[in-house]
């Protein structure tokens, strides 16, 4: 059989979106020992991704080819329930970068040339360009004693300001007590709005080398970076070119991070829609923008395991269209709800044609839908983005069975790392980047979700769910394109 296999890989090319030769395996039972016998049988190494899933990580050294034809042998061991290539998921990325790729590549150039010239000295203005701005995994600051006055850069906020956030903090305890886990490219959890607001691990001793709290982490004390497997799920950033060039990370899980939870009334930046919320940091995309889907679900398995009620996911996947490919993440989402957790998706910012302003595309109906998105579960609930004047934004993908409320997700202030705040992503004169797509409409939802549950923690995720869509306000963008017929409102909050 495995001679077999090794035939399909030399036919077959790789799709490229397969991580290497990376697949996610569900066994059917994985007895003491199982492992040995497998990489004995069929070669390569097994690494666990879920226990309770019984999800491990198969890296083979064959180039395997067509996953229906993997698939379609899979008598070649009866203990395999599924196999599925581990996809690349990436963060929703402001669809101003990608399209003004090609004009920002030759405006940095032309930047570049007059440094050079002033400078006279090319390497410091090579290094400049092309280094990250700030070093990764700073040591995990505690919380500060911080000033008392209101936040200057609140007015700014359109989002907090369109949803009634203001009376909601007079209104409700703003998310205390409940944990928001931010699945992204990690959190700078030293950033001064947030330092207060991030998660601690109370049960685990801090630098003792110990997993004290015996969850399979050692001194996990605001997260864990599962992207690199380490106690620091700093959210590192690139340089302004490698962002252009490569569409890297330009602090993308911080900026969600700001939009459910930065502090309220501490005399600096801005505000979160959940201001006294807890926000667990679980890095798995990388710097460079994507991560991988096991990654992903260990991720959804710590929240779930370490006390998130809710899960905030600005990221996804296109399936090839094949929703059965993605079963493994979605058992792992499942099994959060499962838990009581309320998992919020991205629709997507998969728009295709911009000159002919065409405003989203159905993910209900498109043959390539967005995943985690496209999930139909319960608990699954998914944000689409709408601008300042109401406009569903011109990225927003919809569906009118899958996307339940639109949200603020164009030109959106927050938290980025350095202690500093933006709305825009790169502003070179004539080209400006902001910060816009559903990965900033559905912190929104995120922050107001666990405002909703602070007010009665007894409350079952689809209570908090039905809520959002209850406070809705009716809309006319997306009138007939989301489940609400609305966007995010939390004026009716009592
Ligand atoms: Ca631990
Ligand atoms: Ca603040």
């Amino acid at each position: 059989m495995i001679k077999s296999l090794f035939v399909l890989a030399l036919t077959l090319s790789t799709s490229s979106v397969v991580f290497g030769s990376e697949y996610l395996i569900k066994f059917q039972s994985v007895e003491p020992g199982f492992e040995n016998a497998f990489i004995a049988r069929n070669g390569g190494t097994l690494e666990l991704v879920s226990r309770e899933g019984s999800v491990y990580k198969w890296t083979t050294s064959k180039s395997a080819g067509s996953l229906k034809l993997l698939r379609a042998e899979k008598s070649w061991n009866k203990n395999v329930v599924r196999i599925e290539p581990n996809k690349k998921l990436k963060i929703f990325l402001s669809p101003s970068l990608e399209e003004k790729r090609a004009e920002l590549t030759e405006a940095l150039a032309i930047l570049k040339k007059k440094e050079k010239k002033e400078e006279k000295d090319s390497d410091s203005a090579e290094s400049k360009a092309g280094s990250t701005p700030y070093p990764d995994n700073p040591e995990i600051k505690n919380p500060t004693k911080q000033e008392t006055g209101s936040d200057p850069l609140l007015s700014n906020q359109w989002g907090m300001l369109a949803v009634d956030a203001a009376g909601a903090w007079k209104k409700t305890p703003g998310g205390k007590d409940i944990v928001v886990a931010v699945t992204d490219t990690g959190v700078d959890y030293n950033h001064q709005d947030l330092v207060n607001n991030m998660w601690r691990n109370t049960k685990e001793i801090p630098g003792d080398g110990k997993d004290n709290d015996n969850n399979g982490y050692v001194d996990d004390v605001v997260g864990w970076d599962f992207a690199v497997d380490d106690n620091k799920p700093y959210d590192l950033t690139l340089s302004l070119m490698d962002i252009i060039l490569q569409g890297g990370n330009p602090g993308h899980g911080t900026h969600v991070s700001g939009c459910i939870g930065a502090s309220l009334n501490n005399k600096m930046g801005i505000v979160g829609l959940a201001p006294n919320v807890k926000i667990m940091a679980l890095r798995f995309i990388t710097e460079k923008g994507q991560g991988g889907t096991a990654e992903a679900i260990k991720a959804i398995d710590y929240a779930a395991n370490n006390g998130a009620k809710i899960i905030n996911a600005s990221w996804g996947g296109e399936s090839d269209g094949e929703q059965e490919e993605d079963q493994i993440l979605k058992e792992a989402i499942e099994r959060a709800g499962k838990k009581g957790v309320l998992f919020l998706a991205a629709a997507g910012n998969g728009r295709a044609n911009a000159q002919g302003g065409a405003a989203g595309f159905d993910i209900d109906n498109d043959p390539k839908p967005v995943y985690p998105a496209a999930y139909q579960l319960e608990n699954v609930f998914t944000v689409a983005a709408i601008d300042s004047e109401n406009n569903l934004a011109t990225f927003s993908n919809w569906g009118n069975k899958s996307v339940k409320i639109a949200a603020p997700g164009v030109k959106i202030l927050s938290t980025v790392p350095g202690d500093k705040y933006q709305d825009t992503i790169i502003n070179l004169g004539s080209i400006n980047v902001t910060w816009d797509g559903t990965s900033m409409a559905t912190p929104h939802v995120a922050g107001a979700a666990a405002t909703i549950w602070s007010t009665d923690p007894n409350m079952l995720a689809r209570d908090v769910a039905k809520k959002l869509m209850d406070l809705s306000t009716a809309t006319d963008a997306v009138n007939g394109k989301v489940v609400s017929n609305g966007r995010l409102d939390l004026h009716g909050l009592k």
